[in-house]
């Protein structure tokens, strides 16, 4: 999908031409996995992979959209938003203008085309780009006055209270605060943020997709949570002044390693590092440092692998694929873990060899065929007009 075939869609589907084209990107996180409910930082990026909208008002409150990819539509005539069990896309949809409605927020009627080529099930958060896309879009239509940080915090609770997954806030916000050949580096804690250059000509990003999803996800996220709160909660007694893992020096962790249990202090040691590493990652690419940057990547992987233990041999398999290469900076498992993509700083030039290889190499290892996307940091949700 592209910006002239969503619109030549939307032309035939609805027969005439949309008022307004929307980008909607998916993201990256550069580095800073397993920190956002810790109230520590994330450092993503928007990407070069999005979805897009070709939308138009309507003189009533009908809300029609159209799922070209899958070639499914969806109505709502009144403008009603029902939690769809059948068409769980349209949930994303529904969920984020639901939301606006009740901050007293009521754009009219609506008929949207929209595509993608955000890779399905690779972890790149196309559900984030549908959700504030569409808040975006009726942002324009409607001139409803929403900032972009309003979007990014109503398409968060779309997906938290509608489709009812507790995803943090840094999806929302990497897709929507977006900036060309830039990460940004999002406080979770108070959500200020800072731009911060990738502009390294002479490396890339490139994501391998292990394809593989195992059912842990859920319930140990859930209980890596818990763990950090578990620590939380004991080094408190230590320091009144811990409210969570972000409060926590590595130096002051070291000091109270015994007051922990053994695998809380593995997770409190994995999170309080992780946020240190976050801040030195930010100092390297200030530098165009990017050979540490790559080191700090590697050693989030190990800490999630060994520490956090979120890992799977697949994606264990592509780090280490990886490192072995001269060519690679730094690689890492991205997401909560248990599957999806990792992602590798790559020379410029050794890329395709780098791809041609690890495809070889996952095939001869898990008889599986290995995609891979090279991306590019974009600017985040945008108007196409013109
Ligand atoms: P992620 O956000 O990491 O890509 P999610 O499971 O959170 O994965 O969201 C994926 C869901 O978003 C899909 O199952 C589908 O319901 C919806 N979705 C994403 N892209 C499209 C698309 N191009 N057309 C229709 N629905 C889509
Ligand atoms: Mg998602």
């Amino acid at each position: 999908m592209d910006k002239i075939s969503i619109q030549q869609c939307f032309q035939e589907y609805f027969g005439r031409a949309p008022e307004i084209l929307v980008r909607a990107p998916g993201r990256i996180n550069l580095i800073g996995e397993h920190t956002d409910y810790n109230a520590g930082y994330v450092l993503p990026g928007a990407i070069d992979k999005a979805i897009w909208f070709a939308a138009s008002k309507r003189t009533d409150q009908a809300l029609h959209f159209y799922a070209a990819d899958l070639e499914e539509s969806f109505t709502s005539e009144n403008g009603e938003v029902i939690f769809q069990r059948e068409k769980t896309w349209a949930n994303y949809l529904l969920g984020a203008i639901s939301e606006a409605n009740k901050d007293g927020i009521h754009p009219g009627g609506i008929n949207v085309v929209f595509g993608s080529d955000i890779p399905l099930g690779a972890g790149l958060s196309s559900s984030a780009a549908l959700e504030s896309g569409v808040l975006f879009l009726l942002n324009e239509l409607y001139q409803l006055g929403l900032s972009r940080m309003d979007i990014v915090k109503l398409a968060q609770r779309g997906e938290n209270e509608f489709v009812g997954m507790k995803c943090g806030i840094m999806d929302m916000f990497a897709s929507v605060m977006g900036k060309e050949n830039h990460v940004v580096r999002l406080d979770c804690r108070n959500l200020q943020y800072d731009y911060f250059p990738f502009d390294a000509p002479e490396v890339s990003l490139v994501l391998c997709d292990s394809g593989v999803k195992h059912a842990l996800v859920d319930s140990e996220y859930n209980t890596r949570r818990a763990e950090c709160e578990e620590g939380v909660r004991i080094l408190q007694t230590l320091d009144a002044g811990i409210q969570r893992l972000r409060d926590v020096s590595p130096e002051f962790l070291a000091l109270h390693t015994s007051v922990l249990p053994p695998v809380v202090y593995q997770r409190c040691k994995y999170v309080v590092e992780e946020i240190h590493r976050v801040k030195q990652a930010c100092e390297a690419l200030v530098r165009h440092d990017m050979a540490t940057l790559g080191k700090l990547m590697f050693e989030t992987h190990s800490g999630l692998q060994r520490d956090y233990q979120v890992s799977c041999p697949e994606m264990d398999f592509l780090v280490e694929e990886a490192r072995k290469n001269s060519s690679v900076l730094g690689a890492r498992m991205m997401g909560g873990g248990f599957g999806g993509c990792t992602i590798n700083l790559v020379k410029k030039e050794a890329v395709p060899d780098f791809i041609a290889h690890m495809q070889e190499a996952y095939q001869e290892n898990y008889q599986r065929k290995l995609k891979t996307y090279p991306v590019q940091l974009t600017n985040g949700t945008e108007v196409l007009n013109g």
